[in-house]
């Protein structure tokens, strides 16, 4: 649920990365989306279909707001953890030197194997059972409108999705679009530069839309190498002895919404109650 901002001549354009807007089908999780929508902090958008959500005024805003009463380091990146159950320790980049009583790892399966290797062996297999495919993202913004009558394009030839990012609610700024490639292109590109990946979506782009695009104030790429997680079906991992769980879409399906099961079933196993964050 990233979302960046990009200044141009014609001011700043935003864009919404990574997903592009949720669903709800779980009780539990509608009971959330609707608090936050009574936060301003999600709205719907119908471009998609009905029943589709995005955060306000960027995709990162629920996120913004879990995290607002947690405790969060930013920007560290825990390279490996040694200890046991009552007192773990973290290694790596800007990580705080504390001892924790437990572990709950939230991080795509790619980056648990690592982690889990040496300590947790039977949760790094499930781990590398499951693996996600890459995705590249076009953030493109224009001097006037795309002359396209909708505002999403669907998969088609090396374009797995398109939005204007600008038609989404509470976003100002110039005309801006996300464009992703599909599954097939990216991987047969994956180790392509963002020098050759912006012009060749651009021209898909084009050609997807069948119109000559406006200017482009600004146009760059990322690669997602772990965008569409896969599901190993457990929602949740939670081992007490060691004081040890994982949580994310990789247990529970590649979605908004089977993230958040997953880190509601995890908190619930390590014997948290949950109420709906408002
Ligand atoms: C391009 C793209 C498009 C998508 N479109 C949609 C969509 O339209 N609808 C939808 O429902 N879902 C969509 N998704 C999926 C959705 O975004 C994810 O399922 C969801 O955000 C996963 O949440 P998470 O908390 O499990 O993991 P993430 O959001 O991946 O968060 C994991 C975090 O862990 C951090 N991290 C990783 N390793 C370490 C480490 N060693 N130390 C410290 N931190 C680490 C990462 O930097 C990241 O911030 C999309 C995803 C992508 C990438």
């Amino acid at each position: 649920m990233s979302s960046r901002r990009v200044t141009t001549a014609m001011g700043e354009a935003g864009f919404d990365h990574g997903a592009q807007y949720f669903t709800v089908r779980d009780s539990g999780f509608r009971e959330q989306v609707l608090a936050w929508r009574e936060l301003g902090l999600v709205a719907e958008w119908p471009a998609p279909g009905p029943g589709c959500w995005v955060g306000t005024p960027a995709m990162n805003a629920p996120v913004k707001h879990l995290a607002q009463d947690a405790d969060v380091t930013w920007g560290a990146r825990v390279d490996s953890m040694s200890g046991s159950a009552g007192s773990w320790a973290l290694q790596g980049e800007a990580v705080p030197a504390d001892t924790f009583e437990a572990v709950l790892l939230a991080v795509p399966s790619e980056n648990a194997m690592p982690l889990l290797d040496d300590i947790a062996p039977a949760m790094a297999s499930r781990a590398r059972q499951t693996p996600a495919s890459p995705c590249w993202t076009v953030m493109a913004a224009f001097d006037a409108g795309v002359d396209f009558a909708a505002d999403v394009a669907r998969e088609d030839g090396a374009i797995g999705w398109a939005a204007r990012n600008s038609s989404k609610p509470g976003r100002t700024g110039p005309e801006a679009w996300v464009i992703q490639a599909g599954t097939a292109w990216s991987v047969t590109h994956l180790e392509d530069s963002p020098g050759e990946v912006v012009p060749a979506l651009l021209a898909a782009f084009a050609q997807r839309v069948g119109t000559i695009l406006p200017g482009v104030l600004s146009a760059t790429a990322h690669r997602w190498r772990y965008a569409k997680s896969g599901n190993s079906g457990d929602v949740a991992l939670w081992d007490s002895n060691l004081g040890l769980g994982a949580c994310g879409d990789w247990l529970a399906g590649p979605r908004v919404e089977s993230a958040w099961m997953s880190g509601v079933r995890l908190a619930r196993l390590v014997g948290y109650s949950i109420a709906v964050a408002r």
